[in-house]
């Protein structure tokens, strides 16, 4: 194949066929250094933190790839994917290196290191990883957790001494991740590319079994096994993408090689989390449209589901059920698909803006301490005012959400009567004070914010609490401060920022690496906490303002 053979004369990747991985070998790493390990991530392979810490260096050796545990075959997974739109063919594994599988009665955790060196899918890269990436996925992985967001977990960060090449040379890193599984959109998209459907098919049964083992096929109903995994994968991932969005994650590649099977959120890369709350915000430096903008989230996330259907499209088929291809089968064109499985692909795919749009009120509506689904509650009377008010001014979006939860207590009249109008304006003030925009008037967009809480918002609440006459005020103390609590359990006051990302690195470089696993703690444990313990109490900054310098 001409194709093929170009592709290694440029040292392309050989195109693997009939196959969704191959074998691969961690390289050796010279002096790897145990730097951070996760507790909650240790604990779900039936390890604990202590364990590693008890002998860092034996630990480093296995967690950088250098030692080989008893049993494990590194592979690396094949698959291909739609990069910003367009196709990119064959991509796999380039830097990932899975070592097997911990299978424990409540399920199973692929265990992967990244960055340990090239694969047969590293194409022109070389397969490692440097510090500050691998420091800020694993931290993301594990604090995304922590805010209730699916997401592949981290175990262990480990250092090496490697020089590895980027715009300057850096120090390298090997970060051992944790998924049930890796499998991809672009899993199933690179067989279908190359018609290859006994693979896809063997793919898809493969992710059934093992991931999705109450899905079965009924007699009663017309969608099959696969329509059901389409249906299935398309609700998780609204359901992530609904999370993002209310927590202010922007991911910045959601190519479909990056988007997990089991909606869970996979390769950090260029990530942020929301600042000043700018629906437009992009986090990508190589994404000058804002293809992946963070108001693009949602609509990104279905055009990734319309490919993945692609290639299930033939599996839901029930034509192609009944003829059971032993031998690869060229992609049928979509006019052959029958009329049926056309109609359940509208069906399965058009409920993703209904599954979106219910998880996203639901979340938000508890953000903003409510229990009740009143009708004119959502998006049109509450949340979008609220949200366009926090865009005009760019106020800081976690810092409003958070001061959200003070809002009810002011509002009640708890303190006293007399101090209520001064509490709420304070409260209001401090929204302004976190505010960019410098062009706002503020004085008239304060006012407007103190009239939003003291109209919509409180006789909203009031309806919530049940208050007879539709005030908050007759509502009682305890029921108010409960309010606030619960809410302060829905909106984090910790989020990685990008410049606390960055100041972590910046400290780890300077040898104080003993600072990530604080702030894996604090990003963790600690992300809601009104106060940090006395051990972490240098981390409380993360919580003001963003300095000149990281903004
Ligand atoms: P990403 O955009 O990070 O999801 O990466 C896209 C593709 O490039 C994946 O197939 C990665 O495995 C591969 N890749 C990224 N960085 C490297 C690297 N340093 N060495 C080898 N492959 C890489
Ligand atoms: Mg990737
Ligand atoms: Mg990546």
């Amino acid at each position: 194949n001409t194709v093929d053979v170009a592709q290694v004369l440029f040292r392309g990747s050989r195109q693997v066929r009939n196959a969704l991985w191959s074998w691969a070998v961690p390289e050796r790493h010279e002096n790897p250094r145990l730097v951070g390990v996760s507790a909650a991530g240790a604990r779900l392979v039936g390890l604990s933190r202590e364990r590693f810490w008890a002998n860092p260096e034996a630990a480093a050796e296995v967690w950088s790839g250098n030692q080989r545990l008893p049993g494990s075959h590194g592979w690396a997974h094949c698959y291909g994917g739609h990069q910003f739109g367009q196709w990119a063919g064959q991509l796999g594994d380039g830097r990932a290196i899975s070592l097997g599988e911990v299978v424990a009665e409540d399920g199973r955790w692929e265990i992967q290191l990244k960055g340990s060196g090239r694969t047969p899918y590293s194409r022109f890269g070389d397969g490692y990883a440097v510090r500050r990436s691998s420091i800020r996925e694993y931290l993301a992985a594990e604090h995304l957790h922590a805010l209730g967001i699916p997401s592949s977990r981290s175990l262990a960060l480990v250092f090496t001494d490697r020089i590895v090449e980027r715009e300057q040379p850096e120090r390298g890193a090997v970060l051992t991740r944790l998924a049930p599984s890796w499998m991809r959109f672009g899993s199933f998209e690179l067989p279908a590319s190359r018609g290859d459907y006994r693979l896809v098919r063997k793919l898809a049964d493969y992710m059934l079994r093992h991931h999705f083992a109450d899905i079965k096929d009924s007699g009663k109903s017309a969608e099959n096994r696969y329509a059901q995994l389409l249906r299935r994968v398309v609700q998780l991932t609204a359901h992530m993408v609904a999370r993002w969005q209310a927590v202010g994650f922007c991911h910045g590649v959601m190519n479909t090689d990056n988007m997990s099977m089991l909606g869970r959120t996979i390769d950090y890369g260029p990530f942020a989390f929301l600042d000043a709350y700018n629906p437009r915000f992009i986090c990508n430096h190589s994404d000058p449209v804002g293809r992946y903008a963070f108001d693009e989230q949602p609509r990104v996330a279905l055009w990734n589901l319309i490919r993945l259907a692609a290639p299930l499209s033939v599996l839901i088929d029930s034509s192609a059920q009944a003829s059971t291809p032993s031998e690869p089968t060229k992609p049928p064109a979509t006019d052959l698909l029958s009329q049926t499985t056309v109609e359940i692909l509208e069906r399965v795919l058009n409920g993703f803006e209904d599954v979106f749009a219910t998880e996203y009120t639901r979340i938000m509506r508890r953000k903003f301490g409510l229990f009740s689904t009143a009708e004119d509650d959502d998006s049109s009377v509450l949340i979008k005012p609220f949200l366009a008010l926090i865009a005009e001014a760019k106020t800081d979006y976690t810092f409003a959400m958070r001061t959200l939860c003070q809002v009810p207590e002011a509002l009640s009249g708890t303190v006293s009567p007399a101090n209520q109008p001064s509490q709420l304006r304070s409260l209001v003030d401090g929204l302004a004070e976190r505010s960019l925009n410098q062009d706002c008037e503020f004085e008239e967009w304060k006012c407007r914010v103190c009239g939003f809480f003291e109209s919509v918002y409180a006789s909203r609440l009031a309806r919530d609490l049940g208050c007879v006459d539709g005030k908050l005020t007759s509502a009682s103390s305890e029921t108010v401060c409960e309010v606030g609590a619960r809410m302060k359990r829905e909106n984090p006051r910790f989020v990685l920022r990008n410049w606390v990302a960055e100041d972590v690195i910046l400290r780890a470089r300077e040898g104080e690496e003993e600072w990530i696993d604080k702030i894996l703690a604090v990003m963790t444990t600690h992300a809601f906490d009104d106060q940090l313990p006395e051990h972490l109490a240098e981390a409380e900054k993360y919580a003001g303002p963003v300095p000149r310098w990281g903004e």
